[in-house]
C-alpha cells in the first residue's frame, strides 16, 4: 500500500472526527452563512507528485474552497426549489459512501442492497398515498427521472407499431402533448431523439393559470385520429405550482390511447397533507411518475426516484437492458436494476431517503409540507402589504410575485441583485405573464416565520436604495 494511504488508514479516526466536527459547526451555523458570496478561485491547483494525505486536504479544502460553499441547504435560499437536509438524510447519506454498495440485484451473489432500495419505495408509495403496482427507482434527479419515463414512454409509443424503437432506432413520428412542460421534459425529448420542438402545447385554462385546459386537450387528441400519443402532464408547474386535472386525464385514458406522464418533482407531495392531496387526486391512474427527494424530501442533492407502472416492466427493460440478449426468465424474480434505468454502477442512493422516512414518518412529513405551505402564504401577505404583488395565486408552496405597478418593470432585475448580493436570501428570476417576476419556493424544513420577517425587512431596505 501506498505510505500516504497507509498513514491515512492509520488516522482513519482522527480524520472522520475533524470531519464530524466541520460538518457540526457548518450546519450549526447555516442561519448565519450567506446565500451568495463573491470568493472565487483561480481553479488550477497543482497535482502533487506526493500526496498530501487527507488531514492536510482537508485544511487546504477549507483554506481555498470551504470559502465558496453558500448555505443552499439553509432556511432561506429560496431560488428555484431548493431542499435542505435533515439529520436522518445526513446519516443515510454518510453510510451510503462509507459502505459503498454498487446497488443492482435483489438476488445475487455480491450484493443485495436492492432490497433496501425496493423497500424505500415502497415506504414512499405509502408516504404518498399511493398503490402497490409501480416499479420504483432512484436516479439523481427529476430530470433522469423524467428521462427514464419517458423514455419506456417512447419505447410504448413504438410498440403501438408492433416497433421496437430502442434496438431499431425511431420510424414513427412520437406525439407529444403537453401545456407547461418543465424545462427537463423538452431537454429529455431532446436526449431520446424525439426533438424538443417536436410536441405539441395544449391551451391552459384562461385566467392565470398552468395547467392544460382539458377541453383543448381532447380536441388535440381528436386531431390526432385515433393515433397513440404521451402526455406530459404537471403536478406542480414551476412558477405557480399549479396542478392538471389527473380525474379528467384518468376519464380520458379510458376513451383513447395514451402514454401518461406526471411531473410531480415537488407538487407530487401535496399527497402527504389533508388539505393538498386533492390537487393529485386520480393521479395514481398515470403510467409514470416522477418525484424528486432533494427538493421537498430534503434530503442531500442528488436524490430523485421514477415510479412506472409495473405492468409496463417488459418495455422498462427493452429500453434500458444492458444487453443485446433477450432477458431471461421472469423481470421482477431476476431483477436488477442496472437492466430498467440508465445508470449501470450506482450508489446506494435510496440510504438518505430510507433514513429520513424511518426518522420522521408520516407526520414529519405532513408537518414540513404545511409548513412550507403555510409561510408560502404568510410571506404573500407580507409582500402585498409592502409594495409588491403577486404575479399569480399561492397555490402551494411556490410564490410567484413582482414590483408593484408597470413602471416598476425595470427595476425588477436590479432590485433581485441587490436582494441577492445581501446574501440573507436567494431568490430566482422569471418571466410570467410577458412580466418580469421574482419567484420564491418554500421546501426547506429550517424555514420560520422569522426568517420571513427578517427577508421582507432586506427587500425594504433594497428597494428603498434602487
Ligand atoms: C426541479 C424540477 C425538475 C428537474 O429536477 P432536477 O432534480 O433538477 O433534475 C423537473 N420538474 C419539475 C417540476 C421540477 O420542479
Amino acid at each position: 500500500m501506498n505510505s500516504i494511504l497507509q498513514q491515512d488508514l492509520n488516522d482513519f479516526d482522527t480524520i472522520l472526527e475533524k470531519t464530524k466536527q466541520q460538518g457540526i459547526d457548518f450546519l450549526n451555523a447555516i442561519e448565519n452563512i450567506p446565500t451568495s458570496n463573491t470568493y472565487t478561485i483561480d481553479p488550477k491547483s497543482v497535482l502533487n507528485e506526493l500526496g498530501l494525505g487527507s488531514i492536510e486536504a482537508l485544511k487546504e479544502f477549507n483554506e481555498r474552497l470551504a470559502p465558496l460553499m453558500v448555505s443552499s441547504s439553509g432556511p432561506r435560499y429560496w431560488g428555484f426549489v431548493t431542499g435542505g437536509s435533515t439529520p436522518a438524510s445526513i446519516v443515510g447519506d454518510w453510510l451510503a459512501a462509507v459502505y459503498d454498495q454498487n446497488t443492482q440485484a435483489v438476488k445475487a451473489q455480491g450484493g443485495a442492497s436492492a432490497f433496501i432500495e425496493f423497500e424505500t419505495i415502497h415506504l414512499l408509495l405509502q408516504l404518498l398515498n399511493l398503490p402497490d403496482d409501480f416499479l420504483g427507482g432512484f436516479v439523481t434527479g427529476a430530470t433522469m427521472s423524467n428521462f427514464t419515463s419517458l423514455g419506456v414512454a417512447r419505447q410504448w409509443f413504438g410498440a403501438q407499431f408492433g416497433k421496437d424503437f430502442a434496438k431499431n432506432g425511431i420510424s414513427e413520428t412520437i406525439n407529444i402533448l403537453t401545456a407547461t412542460p418543465h424545462s427537463s421534459s423538452v431537454k429529455c425529448l431532446s436526449l431520446l431523439g424525439i426533438g424538443s420542438q417536436n410536441y405539441t402545447t395544449v391551451k391552459t385554462i384562461e385566467g392565470n393559470r398552468e395547467a392544460l385546459d382539458i377541453a383543448d386537450l381532447e380536441e388535440n387528441i381528436k386531431q390526432l385520429n385515433g393515433k397513440p400519443f404521451i402526455l406530459i402532464s404537471s403536478a406542480g408547474t414551476v412558477n405557480t405550482a399549479d396542478f392538471d386535472d389527473f380525474e379528467a386525464i384518468a376519464a380520458l385514458k379510458e376513451k383513447y390511447n395514451f402514454w401518461w406522464h406526471i411531473d410531480g418533482a415537488f407538487g407530487g407531495f401535496a399527497a402527504v397533507s389533508d388539505k393538498y392531496k386533492h390537487l393529485v387526486k386520480g393521479w395514481e391512474g398515470a403510467d409514470s411518475i416522477t418525484i424528486d427527494c432533494h427538493k421537498w424530501l430534503n434530503v442531500p442533492y442528488e436524490s430523485a426516484f421514477f415510479l412506472n407502472k409495473k405492468e409496463h416492466i417488459n418495455l422498462q427493460i427493452e429500453t434500458f437492458q444492458n444487453s443485446n440478449a433477450p432477458y431471461l426468465g421472469n423481470a421482477l424474480e431476476n431483477f436488477n436494476y442496472l437492466n430498467v434505468l440508465p445508470e449501470n454502477s450506482r450508489r446506494l442512493r435510496a440510504l438518505p431517503a430510507w433514513f429520513s422516512l424511518k426518522a420522521y414518518g408520516k407526520e414529519g412529513f405532513r408537518d414540513i409540507i404545511e409548513c412550507s405551505t403555510a409561510l408560502a402564504l404568510h410571506f404573500g401577505n407580507a409582500l402585498i402589504e409592502n409594495d409588491f404583488e403577486l404575479l399569480a395565486p399561492i397555490r402551494l408552496n411556490n410564490v410567484c410575485f413582482t414590483l408593484k405597478g408597470e413602471h416598476n418593470q425595470e427595476k425588477v432585475s436590479r432590485f433581485l441583485s441587490d436582494l441577492n448580493d445581501t446574501g440573507k436570501v436567494f431568490m430566482t428570476p422569471t418571466v410570467y405573464l410577458n412580466k418580469k417576476g421574482i419567484r420564491a419556493s418554500f421546501v426547506n424544513w429550517r424555514t420560520t416565520e422569522n426568517d420571513i420577517k427578517l427577508v421582507i425587512q432586506e427587500m425594504r431596505e433594497v428597494l428603498s436604495r434602487i
